[in-house]
């Protein structure tokens, strides 16, 4: 059996090792390195994948995110909603910005925050709120976006693990996660769903002036070259990255179809489980899968994936700590002692299995029966 990894990028790289080899080749003989044709190319192709006015390509998710929120101009103290079960990057963006990260609570069967938990957090400095697509499932999304027009407040969306998930409205709309609220952010880094083979990341928006205003921002605060308007960063993703994602994007939704068999199987051999919660799915979202989390009882999750490390079988603890818990952000909670119960018992009872684009059926049978084995 072929080793088994959280996700195996060099046999992914092997399949399309023709097609990337050339592109790469050529973006380096071009000497385009930096907004390039293919960083152009790739900018039009994801704005057509995602039925978008604008993606403006950028260095990182990180970055994008803060991008995002520097381009609605908040001022120092603005409150930002953001769930505390998610990665860092989503919180430290505000705290870097002098906005105030409020961190909430999120639903313990989907890991998602919900516009009810939302909605208890709004006070009169809340101006904007991050939902975050947490494991490849979107945020229900219809709610929060009727919350933001009620207390006027911006939505950036954190799509970095949900790249191509559909998000279906009431009346049967279907838009893509990330083109939902008023500014989307993705990250590029190599294991996530469109992965690039070192960093990159994209801010996507239907808002052409915002658009204009996240291009500004991206790149020196400049709308025209040496003339500086606002203070703003340098992001630029490069033209090598861009030609590689250009042939990913064209292998998203296949992809996906293969994270999504993974699941379909992890799905049928644990749901019976009495100590299993497998991954649950909303109605009206597709869940692309970034990470393939089960639920089990907080006092067996460490002996389950030190077992299963005997086994040659990585797992993950997607997250370990909440942010609300975290030193850095301690200066930046409002209500010191306010709890988060679901984050904390999500954050002790959590494990990720292996899930990525070239799992064999040997490898996930193993996994399937080693997992079953702990829990006879
Ligand atoms: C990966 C990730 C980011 C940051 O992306 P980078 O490209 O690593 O900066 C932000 N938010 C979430 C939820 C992520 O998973």
């Amino acid at each position: 059996m072929r080793p088994i990894q959280m996700v195996d990028l060099k046999a992914q790289y092997l399949k399309i090792k023709n097609e990337v080899d050339k592109a790469v080749i050529n973006t380096i003989e071009s000497g385009a390195f930096i907004n390039g044709p293919q960083v152009k190319a790739f900018k039009a192709n994801l704005e057509n994948y995602l039925d978008v006015n604008a993606v403006i390509p950028c260095a990182n998710g990180t970055d994008a995110l803060q991008i995002a929120l520097m381009a609605l101009g908040l001022k120092p103290g603005d409150e930002v909603i953001v769930p505390s079960f998610t990665y860092v990057a989503t919180a430290e963006v505000i705290a870097l910005l002098r906005l105030t990260p409020v961190m909430i609570d999120v639903d313990p069967d989907t890991f998602n925050v919900t516009a009810d938990l939302i909605e208890a957090a709004i006070t009169d400095k809340t101006k904007a709120v991050v939902p975050v697509h947490l494991f490849g499932q979107s945020v229900d999304m219809e709610p929060v976006l009727k919350l933001a027009d009620k207390y006027g407040l911006y939505v950036v969306e954190d799509n970095a693990q949900a790249i191509g998930a559909d998000y279906t409205f009431s009346d049967g709309r279907v838009s893509k996660t990330g083109t939902l609220g008023n500014i989307g952010c993705t990250s590029f880094y190599p294991s996530k769903n469109l992965g690039a083979y070192g960093d990159g990341g994209a801010i996507f928006t239907k808002d052409l002036a915002l658009a204009e205003q996240l291009q500004r921002i991206a790149s020196h605060g400049q709308s025209k070259r040496y003339y500086h308007d606002c203070v703003g960063v340098n992001s630029r993703l490069d033209s090598v990255q861009a030609a590689i994602l250009t042939i990913k994007l064209a292998k998203l939704d296949e992809y996906a179809q293969a994270r999504q068999k993974v699941a379909g199987s992890y799905d049928l051999a644990f749901n019976s489980v009495k100590d299993i919660q497998i991954p649950a799915k909303q109605q009206n979202s597709t869940h692309v899968y970034h990470q393939y989390t089960l639920k089990v009882p907080a006092q067996k999750r460490d002996a389950l994936q030190n077992y299963l490390k005997e086994k040659n079988i990585p797992s993950m603890i997607y997250y370990p700590v909440p942010l609300n818990e975290q030193k850095a952000f301690l200066p930046f909670i409002k209500e010191k002692n306010r709890s988060l119960p679901v984050t904390e018992s999500l954050c002790r009872s959590v494990l990720s299995l292996p899930v990525h684009t070239e799992m064999d059926q040997e490898q996930l049978d193993y996994i399937c029966n080693e997992v079953l084995a702990f829990f006879k």
